[in-house]
């Protein structure tokens, strides 16, 4: 007999409209695995987006997909056993089961004709602001960039290289908006880590994120303690059980659908790190309008939002969000509210 819910999946390169680099590499794609979960003639779309330094990729993805046998399941509603079910297939994988969680979600959204924040149980976002990420660059390009970003009231900064000061510089010798720093772990020295961020708290910085390597515990306790802005994990946490690890060395966390295994997971450490007193900043990867719409469902649960990457990339599948002046506009159309855009279907 065949499958009543069935999976689908290939393998999608994005391009990066502009050469990415932060504090330890640079990249001019991304790949990504792209599913389709398909039920009584209704399809949910979900993407594994897989930058290096997370360690998936394609071939990891799709080994991984291939055990995923839905034959034991009748009904995609049941999507707690499911996801159970496809967490315990095998460790790790993080990234290839966000594709399952969230294309599972979006068709659940569709059979049901809802958008995915009320069947959530959340309420519809509203003055949700995206940051714009600036990559490292030189001068001129950082500041080409930000004229790019001219209509976003957040900018991201990537930072940790040798002159983070010039960067900063720069910057305020063309706008003044207030600032999300990203040290990617470049700092190594406390001491410095603690002027550098007191001299950003004078230039309109208001997160500092991940600024020691996530193994420096101590150092970053003692950190979080003497800063005056609030120090945010990125690198140090991916799913639920992270929390408890960090809360007492951190002020926030940063939740991406591809390190928390998808929405549900999201959702349980949004959760949590408000009972935990937890800042919580709502991220994402290099992603198409796919996985960071769907992410956008649960953007009221955030305190900042950090939701650009399909205005990082050239060749997006989907239509979803809008970006309205940096506002994060969700349509009303049922699950995630993707349009598939027809010139790359196949
Ligand atoms: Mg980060």
């Amino acid at each position: 007999m065949a499958d009543k819910i069935k999976l689908t999946y290939k393998p999608y390169t994005l391009k990066l409209k502009h050469t990415f680099t932060v504090s330890s590499f640079s990249r001019n794609e991304t790949p990504v695995v792209l599913t389709e979960i398909e039920y009584d003639g209704k399809v949910g779309y979900g993407e594994a987006s897989l930058p290096q330094y997370l360690g998936e990729t394609q071939e990891s993805v799709m080994d991984f997909l291939s055990k995923i046998n839905f034959r034991q399941f009748e009904d995609p509603l049941d999507s707690e056993n499911i996801l159970n079910y496809v967490d315990n297939v095998e460790e790790g994988n993080n990234a290839a089961k966000a594709s399952i969680d969230i294309a599972l979600h979006d068709l659940i959204g569709k059979l049901l004709n809802v958008p995915l924040y009320k069947y959530f149980g959340l309420v519809k976002p509203e003055n949700s602001f995206t940051s714009y990420t600036i990559g490292i660059a030189n001068n001129e390009t950082i500041r080409t960039k930000i004229d790019e970003a001219k209509d976003f009231k957040y900018l991201k900064i990537k930072l940790g290289t040798k002159n983070d000061k010039e960067i900063i510089e720069t910057i305020r010798s063309v706008t003044n908006k207030p600032l999300y720093v990203d040290v990617n772990q470049g700092w190594k020295d406390k001491q410095k880590a603690l002027e550098m961020i007191e001299w950003l708290f004078e230039k309109n910085v208001i997160l500092i994120e991940q600024p020691l390597p996530k193994e420096n515990i101590d150092d970053i306790a003692w950190l979080n303690e003497k800063s005056p802005l609030p120090i945010i994990a990125d690198e140090a946490v991916k799913r639920l059980c992270d929390l408890e690890k960090v809360k007492d060395l951190y002020s926030g966390i940063n939740i991406k659908l591809m390190k928390s295994t998808g929405l549900r997971e999201a959702l349980l450490m949004m959760k949590k790190a408000k009972d935990l007193n937890l800042k919580i900043l709502l991220g994402c990867m290099t992603e198409t309008y796919c996985a960071v719409s769907a992410a956008a469902h649960l953007s009221s649960l955030a305190d900042w939002i950090d939701l650009d990457g399909p205005l990082l990339i050239s060749n997006d599948l989907f239509d979803g969000i809008s970006y309205i002046k940096g506002e994060i506009k969700i349509n009303n159309l049922p699950g995630i509210g993707l349009i598939k855009k027809s010139r790359f279907i196949e």
